[in-house]
């Protein structure tokens, strides 16, 4: 969020985001010997999401997401994010 890239500040931004950060490090450690600002000004600027995907569960069963293609109701929500929050998914990240 602190960064403002002009994206609506909110966790999946961070998916778009990441895939930009990650190519600017890389791009910044094979090209030591330039300094900072050329090796940047080589780089494409990031692009904020015009439309951004949004989830709004509604408890675990109703709600409305945006998901770019279009808007979905209570079923496609609960089955994303509503029956549990991705709680799950972070488990597994965890490996929990
Ligand atoms: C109430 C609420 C509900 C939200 N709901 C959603 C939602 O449903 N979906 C969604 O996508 N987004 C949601 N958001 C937005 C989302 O949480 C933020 O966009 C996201 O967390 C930003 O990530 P970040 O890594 O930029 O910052 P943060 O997640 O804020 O991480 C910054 C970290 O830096 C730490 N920190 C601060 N100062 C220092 C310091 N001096 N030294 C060391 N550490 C420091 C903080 O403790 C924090 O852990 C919500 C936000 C709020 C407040």
């Amino acid at each position: 969020d602190v960064a403002d890239s002009k994206d609506a500040m909110t966790i999946v931004a961070i998916s778009r985001q990441l895939p930009w950060l990650t190519k600017m490090f890389k791009a910044l450690a094979s090209d030591q010997d330039l300094p900072i600002d050329e090796v940047l000004r080589k780089m494409k600027p990031y692009n904020s999401w015009k439309k951004a995907p949004l989830l709004l569960p509604l408890g675990p069963e109703k709600g409305n997401s945006y998901l770019v293609i279009g808007t979905f109701g209570s079923w496609v929500t609960s089955k994303l994010k509503g029956k549990d929050l991705f709680i799950s998914k972070y488990r597994k990240l965890f490996n929990l």
